[in-house]
């Protein structure tokens, strides 16, 4: 189509992002890492629709939630029922659960996700409307080695992807028992100074005070320092359960930092909450946050089933991770994704055939080769096999046609051998192997206590 004005490009829409090569690497990196270590805790992987009845997110999340009262993307059907685009995946997760029975079962279920969720929320740097989670859910038990055991599968995830500073800060909110004291505690604390703080907090003041301490308000943090702590008010099966939660995380050798004003931005928490904060994310540092949600459950129509949890931004994730990996000596996640094993060059039309068959044949070995189809000169194929970052040009002219062997060319060293095709891939093969791209080196974390 020919025309003298071009029509007025679409962009992507506010505060969502395309994911491009080479930075997709990461992503794919991250999530195979994620795979791989939550396959060894014996987590299998569920997926969820992104979109949900309202009500889901209403009941689980909370009404006078953030998230619910200003930042879910809802929408009437064409058959007038409410619906969300997921804001995160854990009442899904549940919701699935008591859907097909998983609960009904008995034991523990080890559930994991990953994809997009959205909140409509001002985007910046680490802050998107649509952002990935990747998160882990244990349903059907209470006990505080499963909430170790989480944090200890956390750690090594992180480990295995390359990050190295990092907090976990920790807490308890209490539960159905204790926690309705504390709010009355705290409600009567508020009553004198909630005249001096941000119009969100007076109304949260009245509506549901645990959502004062969520405040991100600045001038409203040195009044949230001195409101009553929910750690004086646990009844004794809370503080015991803490307090459990508190050993298993010595005895694994992990340290945390307890802090009693993390009460995290829903509802449906209950007992042990707890945040990973990153130095290398700026404003927007919290890389993942969870914690037991023991009535859930029942708050979607389910049965009593005890769970925890936790859900990295992935958004944040790839950022500390490619923070952490500049600087250093060892290639970064994303250079595997430039690591062409060979750059096929033929020269002449009758190379062409033996050229793309050769192609296939390294493909099929798993093998990453580019070939190109338009006739092109040797020095300009060694430039784009240069470009391409490829480890080896494989060159296939009459020469190597008449004598069945074909010229495999060392990019970085510089030598040239002749091998037959048959012997390619092998040959690839091992000769990559003595220059293999590291993947995540393994550090030991340094947590600060
Ligand atoms: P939450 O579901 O609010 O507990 O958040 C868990 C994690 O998801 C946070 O620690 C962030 O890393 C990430 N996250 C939450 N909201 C956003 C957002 N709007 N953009 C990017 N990441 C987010």
């Amino acid at each position: 189509m020919t025309s003298d004005k071009r029509a007025e490009p679409i962009r992507a829409v506010k505060g969502t992002r395309d994911l491009l090569p080479p930075e997709t690497s990461s992503w794919q990196k991250v999530e195979d890492e994620a795979r791989s270590v939550f396959h060894a805790y014996n987590f299998r992987e569920v997926r969820t629709p992104i979109i949900e009845r309202t009500e889901l997110f209403a009941r689980s999340v909370g009404a006078d939630t953030d998230i619910v009262t200003k930042e879910m993307y809802t929408f009437e059907d064409r058959d007038h029922e409410s619906l969300t685009l997921r804001p995160e995946a854990t009442a899904s997760v549940v919701r699935a659960s008591i859907e097909h029975g998983l609960l009904n079962e008995g034991g523990a279920h080890k559930l994991y996700y990953m994809g997009p969720m959205f909140r409509r929320e001002r985007p910046q740097k680490g802050r998107y409307r649509q952002f990935y989670q990747i998160g882990a859910e244990v349903l059907g038990s209470d006990h505080p080695a499963i909430d170790a055991e989480v944090l200890e599968m956390l750690l090594l995830f992180l480990e295995r992807v390359g990050l190295r500073s990092f907090t976990l800060l920790l807490n308890s909110v209490g539960d159905s028992k204790c926690r309705p004291e504390y709010v009355k505690a705290l409600r009567r604390a508020l009553e004198s100074v909630k005249s001096t703080m941000c119009p969100d907090c007076q109304r949260r003041a009245e509506t549901n005070p645990l959502r004062v301490l969520d405040c991100k308000v600045e001038a409203d943090q040195p009044i949230i320092a001195k409101l009553p702590s929910i750690l004086d008010h646990l009844c004794p099966e809370c503080r015991q359960h803490f307090d459990r939660v508190l050993a298993e995380l010595k005895q694994r050798g992990i340290p945390y930092e307890i802090t009693p004003r993390l009460v995290r931005g829903l509802d449906y928490y209950t007992r042990t909450t707890f945040e990973i904060t990153s130095g290398a994310l700026g404003a927007q540092n919290a890389l993942l946050g969870g914690g037991r949600y023991d009535g859930l459950s029942e708050m979607i129509g389910g049965p009593p089933a005890p769970g925890i949890g936790f859900s990295i931004g992935e958004d944040r994730l790839v950022l500390a991770v490619e923070e952490a990996a500049r600087g250093k000596e060892a290639s970064t996640p994303g250079s595997n994704d430039a690591a062409l094993a060979a750059y096929v060059a033929w020269l002449g039309d009758a190379a062409l055939g033996p050229a793309s068959e050769l192609a296939r044949q390294l493909r099929r070995e798993g093998l990453s080769v580019e070939i190109g189809y338009e006739p092109t000169k040797l020095k300009k194929s060694m430039g784009i096999a240069s470009k391409l970052g490829a480890r080896f040009a494989i060159i296939i002219g009459d020469g190597e046609l008449a004598s069945g062997r074909y010229q495999v060319k060392d990019m970085t060293a510089g030598q040239q051998e002749e091998v037959e095709p048959a012997r390619i891939a092998s040959y690839l093969k091992n000769r990559s192997q003595d220059s293999a791209i590291q993947h995540y080196e393994t550090v030991t974390p340094d947590l600060d206590p």
